[in-house]
């Protein structure tokens, strides 16, 4: 699954037309505040693409979880507020989705204006995808633009369902991770490295199973590191560990060798007596693992043996970070391979989430090629599997 033939904003013409655009403009919210507006500067792109081209604009978006119900805590007025401020032009908050408010707004729209309806999760039919809110929503606009990428993974009524009825085409969010995700996906530059990491294997067993053999290698480090080693009959002290997926670490382990791809696991690791910052750690080697302690961090030899690993890769997908790395004691690891990766001419693309936000932390975002926007989205996209928000757009 790559979607590298569906249309984009660009290959369609807005001129005149009632554009629905479903952003992801699911910011964090307190006490009314925008705490972060990372989400909205994203999406201006699209938007301000169809301002220019003289469309009609009709936002659709969901903030945080209302379960189906109108709850005020949930309204997108601050996100509209932003709005305005960014795009520096009066944007409309509709007080309803599909009913009279957002319709008479919709029908005074003008050319190059925009309107935002109120939160789509405010109806259950939402995210049920339910085939007549679908074509309800459908029914307010000529063309339908898929921006969020962030919930590209979810076939709900905005997402997916609505482009049953309407013509439908991704906006610039989505045309990037095609781009870069699916085009590292159909034709990766070899060699061909995956890094993985974090707390648990079960988040990342459908991106080992996808990539195991199309890769030349792959870099486990992190958390999930620690279920391989017990796989392997390693002791690995109170380190995090899932025993119910030893089996299949250990399949993979095979599966990986008879496919001739190699696995690069650590060699040492930092240690600590307890889950927290300021505690009694060390450095040991992962074959001298002592009771009483927990893998925290990859250690020197195996940075060593990774940046080597990464050094001449071309294509490079990140998903993990290789150790706790909220606790500054044990942010070396990732910090170390994020420069092991920022130093290479590979087409880098970090997996979203807590990678992302890592790097971002640690100064290493605008190193990469490509920091991918979704979570979820980006490890089912990795995995290889459906996105129904993509899939469901036109093709080329
Ligand atoms: P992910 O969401 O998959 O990117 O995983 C990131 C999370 O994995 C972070 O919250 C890290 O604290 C956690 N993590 C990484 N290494 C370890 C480890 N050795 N022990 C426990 N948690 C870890």
């Amino acid at each position: 699954m790559n979607y590298l033939n569906k249309k984009t904003v660009e290959d369609i013409d807005v001129n005149g037309k009632r554009v629905i655009v479903r952003c992801d403009l699911n910011v964090p919210i307190k006490d009314g505040k925008i705490s972060d507006d990372k989400r909205i500067r994203e999406s201006l792109k699209t938007i301000q693409y169809l301002i220019d081209k003289n469309a009609k604009v009709i936002l659709i978006s969901h903030l945080g979880r209302p379960h189906g119900k109108i709850n005020s805590k949930y309204s997108l007025r601050p996100v509209r507020d932003s709005l305005e401020h960014l795009l520096n032009i009066s944007v409309k908050l509709s007080k309803d989705v599909i009913g009279t408010d957002s319709k008479t707004l919709i029908s005074s729209l003008k050319n190059g204006e925009v309107v935002l309806l109120e939160n789509v999760r405010f109806h259950k039919e939402e995210e049920l995808n339910n085939p007549n809110f679908a074509k309800q929503l459908a029914s307010m606009g000529d063309i339908f633009v898929n921006d969020a990428f962030g919930t590209a993974h979810r076939a709900h009524a905005s997402t997916a369902g609505i482009a049953n009825y309407i013509p439908s085409v991704c906006g610039y969010l989505i045309k990037k991770e095609i781009e870069i995700i699916g085009g590292a996906l159909q034709n990766p530059k070899r060699p061909f490295v995956v890094i993985l990491g974090g707390a648990k294997v079960s988040d990342k067993i459908g991106v080992i199973s996808n990539f195991i053999d199309k890769i030349d290698k792959l870099i486990i480090g992190g958390g999930m590191s620690y279920t391989f080693f017990k796989a392997m009959g390693y002791s690995i002290g109170n380190s995090i560990c899932e025993n119910d997926k030893l089996d299949i670490a250990k399949s993979l382990l095979e599966k990986a060798e008879s496919k001739g791809v190699k696995i690069l696991l650590p060699i040492d690791s930092v240690i600590a007596s307890s889950f927290s910052n300021d505690c009694d750690f060390k450095i040991i080697l992962v074959n001298e693992f002592p009771q009483g302690y927990m893998g925290m961090d990859i250690g020197p030899k195996t940075i060593e043996l990774f940046s080597n690993a990464i050094k001449d890769a071309k294509t490079i997908i990140w998903n993990g970070t290789m150790g706790v790395s909220e606790f500054s004691n044990f942010s070396n690891g990732t910090l170390k391979i994020a420069q092991a990766v920022a130093d290479t001419d590979a087409v880098s693309i970090i997996g979203g989430g807590d990678s992302a936000a890592a790097l971002e932390k640690l100064g290493f975002a605008d190193k990469m090629t490509h920091v991918s926007t979704g979570g979820g989205a980006t490890l089912e996209f990795l995995e290889g599997v459906d996105l129904p928000g993509i899939s469901c757009l036109n093709d080329k």
